[in-house]
This record gives C-alpha cells, structure tokens and sequence, in this order.
C-alpha cells in the first residue's frame, strides 16, 4: 500500500510537470501584439497554472496521506525464543538442553 502511494505520487508528479511542460510550450508559440494580449496570456497561463496545481493536489495529496498513515513498514517478527527451563536447585531459567546449570553448576539429567 505504501509503495503504491509512493509510485502514485511520482508518477502523477511526472505526468503533471510533462503536462506543464507541454502547456508552456503552447504559451510560448502564441502571438501576442498588444498590451491586452499579454496581460490575458499571462492570466490565462496562471489560471491553467493554478488549475493543474489543483488537479495535482487532488491526487497527490490523499495518495501522500495514505503514505504517511500507512507508517515506516512493520519489522519483521522476532525469532522463536529458545526453550527454556528452571533449574530445580538454584531456579533460575536456563536452556532446556543443558546438562549443567551454568547458575549453580547443578548437573541436569
Ligand atoms: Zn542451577
């Protein structure tokens, strides 16, 4: 889940710069003479701007949620604990194959 999110926010990032990209090539090739057709190109290029920031946080944002809340990825379980048992004189837990207590040096059939 969380590397999807994670591919989901790459790509989609790529996908919209590309776009960008793109657009901004179109703006470039437009002719424009006076005043008033500059100042609407650059309004226009800010809305379509604006526009695909928005489109872009619509995807991006709740994928970066999901990576966020999906948290760093679960360690792996522990291994098996070794078997023990008590030591009938000293009590204290010792392995379950030894033959001497390494406590009280009790011999263990
Ligand atoms: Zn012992």
């Amino acid at each position: 889940m969380k590397t999807v999110a994670k591919w989901v926010i790459i790509i989609w990032s790529v996908v919209c710069l590309v776009g960008i990209f793109f657009g901004l090539a179109k703006v470039g090739q437009i002719q424009t003479t006076t005043d008033a057709e500059k100042i609407g190109t650059a309004i226009g290029t800010s809305l379509g701007l604006g526009l695909w920031f928005i489109v872009w946080l619509a995807i991006a944002g709740p994928a970066a949620l999901v990576y966020l809340v999906a948290g760093p990825k679960k360690a792996p379980p522990l291994a098996a604990p070794e078997p023990t048992r008590t030591c009938p004189q000293c009590g204290e837990t010792i392995k379950a194959q030894a033959k001497v207590c390494r406590f009280c040096g009790h011999q263990l059939d």
